[in-house]
């Protein structure tokens, strides 16, 4: 029997942990025995003394225990990443599209590597860390990325403002090891992709979204595509790799849009430059600049609106606004791809607002199919906190 500190649980409280769920909320629990401590592990056990599992606590924030094992005697070292990283890693290949080098091979919690975001762009491995407990584990994660996949490099990307919930400070990029001759390139189903490991938003590039591009590019051949909140182009990649008939990528980074001018490139994509354009989509949509059925197909993939939950209100005001402005922009016939990246906007939000906006506009509107965050972007069954994107693809009948 270890010697951590016990979280005990209240009575009924057991079943979600028991199922998988990774997080011990503050109002779960019934004790904590001395010696617990902010960012060390604890062991936790349900009201009936049985054990669940060993975890992270923080008693900043109201998940108080983040599971990372249900092994009692468990020893978090360099070992215990490697075993891990290569169990992960032979989940998450087994089903990637072919030709793909990019995948996520750790999503946190989800994956009970609580904070820890692990994403792999051939063989450069790029990591998040969000909690405590995590922090503390650095040289190990290191080491064991190095030991189990020999890499080129391995970057830190915890320049995130979610550490602060934990009590923690964002840290700027760092190269841990290797060297980085940015932007890296890797592929999505043969398309190359060049990627900013270093500055780039999240870990340099949304993997998220594989499945809803690989939508895009199925629906694409001879249209015309508008591609909004583009960031490096990947969803008008996919349609011009897929036959449309032209592709208009519109972002208000100039540093994304040069990034996606260079994957058009890499891919052998010929282009004007009036097809990229560095604009606000909500005043560039608002100018009259596109005209109702100038484009076939649509793409609106916006930042996450809702950061916080007092911003959810505000949020859906926005996905109503820009919906609006893309279904008004289509006539019969025409296909809108859009998505909500906000885990605070359910999915039943997110149709909510679209169903408003296909009435205000005047759409009569079909779904064609919904999607979300692909597979190795792990969701468990009994952790629905962890589902965070919503894709609906509609048509206007
Ligand atoms: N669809 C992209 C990811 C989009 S991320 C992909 O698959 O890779 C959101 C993007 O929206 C970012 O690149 C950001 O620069 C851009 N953005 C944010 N607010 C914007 C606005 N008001 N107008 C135009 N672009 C915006």
């Amino acid at each position: 029997m270890s010697d951590l500190p016990i979280v005990k649980l209240k009575i009924k409280k057991a079943m979600p942990v028991i199922a998988g769920h990774p997080w011990i909320f503050s109002n779960a629990i019934e004790s904590v025995s001395h010696g617990a401590e902010n960012g060390k592990m604890v062991q936790v056990f349900s009201n009936e003394n049985k054990f669940l599992g060993v975890g992270f606590f923080n008693s900043n924030t109201s998940i108080r225990v983040r599971i990372i094992s249900r092994n009692e005697n468990i020893k978090i070292d360099k070992d215990f990443f490697v075993e891990n990283f290569l169990k992960l890693e032979k989940l998450k290949k087994e089903f990637l599209p072919k030709q793909t080098t990019g995948y996520r091979l750790s999503n946190a919690d989800a994956d009970y590597l609580p904070g820890l975001i692990i994403d792999r762009y051939d063989d450069v491995f790029v990591f998040q860390i969000h909690t405590l407990g995590m922090d503390a584990y650095r040289v190990e994660i290191i080491e064991a990325l190095k030991s189990a996949f020999s890499p080129s490099a391995v970057v830190e990307r915890s320049d995130i403002e979610a550490r602060k919930f934990e009590g923690l400070n964002p840290v700027s990029p760092e190269v841990h090891f290797g060297k980085i001759v940015s932007p890296i390139q890797f592929e999505e189903s043969g398309i190359k992709f060049f990627v900013d490991v270093l500055n780039g938003q999240k870990t340099g590039f949304f993997l998220d979204q594989r499945d809803s591009r690989r939508e895009c590019g199925k629906l694409s051949n001879g249209k015309k595509v508008l591609n909004l909140f583009s960031y490096t182009g990947s969803f008008g990649l996919y349609s011009a790799v897929n036959g449309a008939a032209r592709v208009t990528t519109i972002d208000s980074s100039k540093d994304a849009l040069e990034l996606a001018e260079k994957n058009f490139r890499a891919n052998k994509i010929k282009f004007d430059g009036d097809d990229f354009v560095c604009a606000d989509v909500f005043e560039y949509l608002l100018s009259g600049e596109v005209k109702c059925g100038e484009y076939d197909l649509i793409i609106c993939d916006p930042p996450a609106f809702a950061k916080s939950n007092d911003r959810v209100e505000q949020a859906k005001k926005a996905y109503l606004d820009v919906n609006k402005m893309c279904l008004s922009l289509l006539n019969i016939g025409g296909i809108l791809i859009t998505s909500s990246c906000s885990g605070r906007v359910t999915h039943e939000d997110f149709k909510n607002v679209l169903k408003i906006a296909s009435g205000q506009t005047k759409r009569d509107v079909r779904v064609l199919c919904e999607l979300s965050q692909p597979f190795d972007h792990t969701e468990r069954i009994c952790f629905p906190e962890g589902k965070y994107l919503k894709t609906l693809v509609l048509q206007v009948i």
